[in-house]
């Protein structure tokens, strides 16, 4: 399923005294089946944007498209709940949304209201409790006596027994040890490369850019300044510069990149004083 945005707009409050605008003149193309990255400094854009993925916000003015839906400003839509069940967002610190007795009801909860019968919805849990790499025995557990990394895995879980098309992940790994950190994002590439899953990542991680993505988009100072491949990207030093992408921070993950696809990018400069 594509997601575009097309010459999107969005102004929190508008019309009040406190309007703030946060996206101008927006254009994304998320293809179907792919890995899309979403870097930018804080404040960017980047929650913004990806709240439009799946209509939590609308835009002020533009369009979005979401599979087979289109979303213009200012239309009134209905039945929303179809394109959140095809949209998966996990939200940073997805967490502390949990609320339920046991994990295993945790997880049973988004399909269940989605209308899914109930002994369904438990082998679903079943099957994906493994998947986020949790015994099958935490899902008799209160989810508030678990650790934080596997608290985590079990909001995951949540998300992905909506079986969406396409995931978001919001920093998905935000507050995690390193190793968490790997695990996490392992299982998502194996999740999309192995299940085709759309998957698009918001980051302040370059390395994990370049690592995961097919594409990388910089949003800065509210607008998507740039879109092409990691290595499209990070060979460009002038482009990264323009959006205040340190030079030294680049030539360590130069080196990063190199290493990870196998092959050399152009040279950057060291001289320059940053
Ligand atoms: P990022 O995710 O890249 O940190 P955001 O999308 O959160 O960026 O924010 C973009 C801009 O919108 C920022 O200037 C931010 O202060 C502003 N903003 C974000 N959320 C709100 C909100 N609920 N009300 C008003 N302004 C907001």
């Amino acid at each position: 399923m594509d997601i575009k945005l097309q010459q999107v707009e969005y102004a929190y409050a508008k019309g009040t005294p406190f309007e703030k605008r946060a996206l101008y003149n927006v254009n994304m193309h998320i293809q179907s089946g792919t890995y899309q990255a979403i870097i930018g400094h804080t404040g960017s854009g980047k929650s913004t944007v990806l709240q439009h993925f799946n209509a939590l916000l609308r835009p002020t003015s533009g369009t979005v498209v979401i599979g087979d839906r289109v979303i213009e400003a200012g239309k009134k839509q209905k039945n929303l709940k179809e394109v959140r069940q095809k949209v998966g967002i996990v939200f940073q610190f997805p967490e502390h949304q949990l609320f339920e007795e046991t994990v295993l009801k945790d997880i049973m909860f988004g399909p269940m209201n989605f209308g899914m019968q109930e002994a369904v919805a438990k082998k679903r849990a079943e099957e994906l409790i493994t998947l986020v790499g949790l015994p099958e025995s935490v899902l008799d557990k209160s989810p508030f006596d678990l650790s934080g990394g596997q608290m985590r895995r079990v909001a995951i879980a949540g998300v992905l027994a909506m079986e969406p098309d396409v995931i978001v992940l919001d920093e998905p790994t935000a507050g995690l040890d390193p190793r968490g950190q790997r695990e996490i994002m392992d299982m998502f590439y194996a999740l999309h490369q192995e299940r085709g899953l759309t998957t698009i990542l918001v980051t302040h991680s370059m390395e994990d850019a370049a690592r995961y993505a097919d594409y990388v988009s910089i949003m800065h100072e509210g607008r998507c300044v740039l879109t092409g491949t990691p290595t499209e990207l990070f060979s460009d030093e002038t482009k990264l510069r323009e959006y205040r992408l340190e030079l030294p921070r680049l030539v360590a993950f130069q080196r990063k990149v190199e290493k990870l696809i196998g092959e050399p990018l152009r040279e950057l400069s060291l001289t320059e004083e940053h």
